[in-house]
């Protein structure tokens, strides 16, 4: 079973019955020639090299791996752990991803990248790695999303990107999608379009996890060696479209006794447009090139979608997740709009970390488990980005004075 979980997806990108490739006929040529350059690199030991190096010096990689002494006191169960991606380069883990990408970028000869960014924090990390290679570099956004993350737009521009905002729809992330695929098919010969998570037609969702996997191989090593070879109970992640988690859960697939937990965006109820929980709502359905659960209603309309976190709110969850719950191998559960704010403001006061209000859903999560876990046992959350981007939208919804 676990080698079966290993090997996916198949030649034909699918996990199980999850994943494929559904796009255009305008795309499958691009897409099967990124598949092939993609094959190539992970044979090639000049590509691991330099991204070995561009890992380590530019991003700051490894990154600690910290014991959360004050969280785990006062919630009085298991260890908790914490991969602390937020102090990565641009403060979160898509930069794992942008820099893989971009050298591929590079093996093709495509001097110009797009994105798609619906908190951002993936728009940014493009822009940094398309102004580090003399890349040109269109990020689109929704509206929504750009007001809610004005900074991460001021962060953009500055790095040299232009930042399209995209009004149709929702104006959040599913819409910028679509406007970064029509670019790419008109643009198909300069252009290499940098998705952001592991979401899309294949290769998309193998090639992002492949280069977010680093995180659960890092964090593997790390707690064997600080609790003298004892795995985790559980692992914990939030799932947007499923990068961090996949990049964190690869490592642990043949640790049986380790559980692993996705965490996905309650938002405010489960009442269809309240949230983005895919897993408790959705249902089997195409969106943006891949079969996978999605938030759809009985004519196959895909809803509208909240989350307090920009980063989690979408209609539909990354193949390999869908797969790996159907598969018993994975759990996904959710945590609400208001948990995960209680997280963000817990973690800031009692470990003195700001969390990402994405991160937030999972630190939630760990703090509901951990208190019934015996205290042997080590709880590993992987906190995917910083918060900072967050605090002013926080500041908002708990009505902080910030005059007084
Ligand atoms: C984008 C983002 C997420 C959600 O994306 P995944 O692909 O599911 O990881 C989670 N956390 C942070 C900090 C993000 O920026």
């Amino acid at each position: 079973m676990i080698s079966e979980i290993e090997s996916q997806p198949d030649a034909r990108g699918y996990f199980g019955r999850y994943g494929g490739m559904f796009v255009p006929e305008t795309l499958m040529t691009p897409l099967r020639d990124l598949s092939e350059e993609y094959e190539k690199a992970k044979r090639d030991p000049a590509f691991h090299q330099t991204l070995q190096g561009l890992l380590k010096d530019y991003v700051g990689r490894p990154t600690p791996l910290y014991f959360a002494e004050g969280l785990t006191r006062e919630l009085g169960g298991a260890k908790i752990y914490l991969k602390r991606e937020d102090l990565l380069h641009t403060g979160a883990h898509k930069i794992n991803n942008a820099i893989g990408q971009i050298l591929l970028a590079q093996r093709m000869g495509k001097k110009r990248v797009i994105a798609e960014t619906g908190a951002g924090q993936h728009g940014v990390a493009t822009a940094t790695v398309a102004a580090k290679f003399g890349c040109e570099c269109v990020i689109y956004m929704g509206e929504v999303d750009m007001k809610r993350q004005s900074l991460n737009v001021a962060r953009m521009k500055f790095l040299g990107a232009q930042v399209v905002p995209v009004t149709a729809g929702q104006k959040t992330l599913k819409e910028a999608v679509n406007e970064a695929m029509r670019d790419w098919v008109t643009n198909i010969r300069t252009t290499h379009y940098i998705l952001g998570t592991a979401y899309g037609s294949h290769p998309y969702p193998a090639m992002v996890r492949d280069f977010q996997r680093v995180i659960g191989d890092e964090a593997r090593r790390q707690i064997l060696e600080k609790e003298n070879g004892q795995l985790p109970k559980q692992v914990v992640a939030c799932v947007g479209g499923g990068s961090n988690a996949i990049g964190i859960f690869t490592a642990f697939l043949g640790d049986k006794e380790t559980g692993l937990i996705g965490v996905e965006a309650g938002g405010r109820s489960l009442e269809p447009g309240e949230h983005a929980s895919r897993f408790h709502g959705g249902s089997l359905g195409v969106l943006q090139g891949t079969r996978s659960y999605v938030l759809q209603d009985e004519h196959g309309q895909i809803m509208n979608t909240h989350s307090i976190s920009a980063g989690l709110d979408y209609a539909a969850v990354g193949p390999e997740h869908a797969w790996l719950r159907e598969t018993g191998r994975a759990e996904y559960v959710y945590a609400t709009d208001d948990e995960a704010l209680a997280a963000f403001r817990r973690l800031a006061q009692v470990e003195g970390i700001l969390p990402a209000l994405e991160s937030s859903h999972a630190v939630a999560h760990a703090i509901k488990i951990a208190p019934a876990m015996p205290a042997s046992e080590i709880l590993l959350v992987n906190l995917s980005g910083r918060g900072d981007k967050d605090v002013k939208q926080a500041a908002e919804f708990v009505g902080m004075d910030l005059l007084g």
